[in-house]
């Protein structure tokens, strides 16, 4: 029997040292959370569920409440969720009233034979299947307020350089559970001052998420259009075999992604056997994971 195991990422850029601390407890609470489904043995669709919920509800990142604002001033929400055994996946995008977009993914994939919702659609479906809705207003921080303003003053949008200097915190989960199923859920508010309208990798299946029991289950962070063009999930998830585990796989990956369009950021990549892999080539991610026998986490991906 497979040991179940959770991998959480918390973004990828330039974290700041004062940032360090509530970036490290924040994706350390979200594995905690996923690893107590995985416990109870919950599939790993739920522990990929709730450890995103966590991440959602923190103000750290950047996704729920806290998130970046676009170009109007308003958070808009893109989350994706998929099962590894079914190949099932659900996802939202541009939501505006939705506090967990990761849990209207969920229902998108248990209740609907569609697989992706956007905007006015989305939330509607969410709140026909028990979701409430919310004002916008309460999801926007006063931080985020400021930031877009200085933001805008600067006609600053969405550049790699953002990834080096700004908050780049799309939240992520990979797990395995009892069963020997893998699953993966990625969300996100998208880039700072980003386009209204504009949907990013983060809830593109085989983008930004991607999960088969047959390779791995992947969540990425960065600059999204790069990793679009890429389909960069799912081809980091193909590169997955017995013989080459998701710690070559990571780092070839961003490798590739560096090389082919100098895209920036990171992954987090797990298979059926529990293998884990993480790499980004921004200064810092935030990532945690957590199994029966140990956990760990940390700013920077380690040496593997
Ligand atoms: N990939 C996300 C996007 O482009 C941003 C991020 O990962 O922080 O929307």
């Amino acid at each position: 029997m497979p040991s179940p195991i959770i991998l959480v990422h918390g973004g990828a850029w330039a974290i700041p040292d004062a940032a360090c601390p509530a970036h490290q407890q924040g994706v350390e609470r979200a594995a905690a959370a996923g690893w107590r489904a995985l416990e109870r043995g919950a599939s790993s669709l739920d522990a990929v569920e709730e450890a995103v919920a966590v991440l959602e509800d923190d103000d750290t990142f950047d996704a729920g409440r806290g998130a970046f604002l676009n170009r109007d001033g308003r958070v808009q929400l893109d989350a994706l969720i998929m099962d590894g055994a079914s190949l099932k996946a659900g996802g939202v995008g541009c939501v505006e009233r939705i506090l967990n977009p990761v849990r209207a993914a969920r229902v998108v994939l248990e209740k609907s034979p569609h697989i992706y919702f956007v905007a006015e659609g989305a939330e509607r479906f969410a709140t026909e299947h028990g979701i409430p809705l919310i004002d916008n207003s309460e999801l926007v921080l006063q931080r985020e307020v400021e930031r877009w303003k200085s933001a805008a003053e600067q006609r600053y949008l969405s550049v790699p350089a953002e990834f080096s200097g700004d908050s780049h915190d799309t939240v992520g989960a990979v797990a395995l559970d009892v069963q020997g199923n893998i699953a993966a859920a990625t969300s996100t508010g998208g880039t700072l001052n980003k386009a209204p309208g504009r949907v990013g990798d983060s809830s593109l299946i085989g983008c930004g998420c991607y999960a088969d029991n047959e390779t791995a289950a992947a969540s990425t962070t960065g600059w999204g259009e790069p990793m679009m063009k890429l389909v960069f999930a799912k081809w980091a998830t193909d590169k997955v075999t017995a013989d080459v585990a998701p710690a070559q796989v990571a780092p070839a990956s961003i490798h590739y992604l560096k090389r082919r369009l100098n895209g920036q950021g990171g992954i987090i990549l797990l298979d059926r056997e529990g293998r884990i892999g993480l790499a980004h080539n921004t200064p810092r991610m935030a990532w945690a994971w957590r199994s029966q026998q140990s956990s760990e986490s940390g700013l920077t991906a380690p040496q593997q």
